[in-house]
């Protein structure tokens, strides 16, 4: 059976930062459950384990029944599908991340013409957030505490050995 009242919100997560926070409340808005997945992908360098990034999602949204946490190897289209499930859900920045997801949400299209991605567009005041850019500037001894969930802020700090 296809469950239309859920979605899949798939990324890497490393780190969850309060964009990733904003698009699945905004999801939440529209369907009842989001299943946010957290990609393994060997060949890509990851700063948080696989079991780190999942164990953050679960710290965050522990009291939280309409998100599960789960993670996914392979091809996502695959993952969805085995699920019963339909739409995809993603956060749409700035013009930068356009064309990598169009190009993303029409190649999904081509192999599973059943699935649609949803695109959610953040809050303004997260729209230059991204996890690349908050591990760069934890890693030159800079914090943005008010973009991250507390235990992110944490665990940069851990991570790059600071007090
Ligand atoms: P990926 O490696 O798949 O891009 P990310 O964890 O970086 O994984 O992002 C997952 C999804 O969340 C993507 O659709 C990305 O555009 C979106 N996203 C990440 N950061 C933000 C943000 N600050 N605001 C809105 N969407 C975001």
């Amino acid at each position: 059976m296809l469950k239309k009242n859920m979605a899949v919100y798939p990324g890497s997560y490393d780190p969850l930062t309060n964009g990733h926070i904003d698009i699945i409340e905004r999801g939440l808005k529209i369907f009842d459950k989001i299943v946010v997945a957290v990609l393994k992908n060997p060949a890509k360098t990851y700063l948080f384990n696989l079991k780190e990034r999942c164990g953050i999602l679960n710290d965050v949204f522990k009291s939280n029944d309409k998100i599960e946490i789960v993670h996914f190897e392979g091809l996502l289209v695959d993952f969805v599908k085995e699920r019963g499930i339909t739409t995809i859900v993603r956060g749409l920045r700035a013009i930068s991340d356009f064309e990598i997801e169009f190009q993303m949400a029409l190649m999904n299209r081509k192999i599973e013409p059943r699935i649609e991605t949803i695109f959610f567009v953040p809050s303004e005041s997260y729209s230059f957030l991204s996890s690349k850019l908050v591990k760069e500037i934890y890693l030159l001894g800079g914090e943005v505490p008010s973009m991250l969930p507390a235990i992110v802020d944490r665990k940069l700090k851990e991570r790059f050995r600071r007090p």
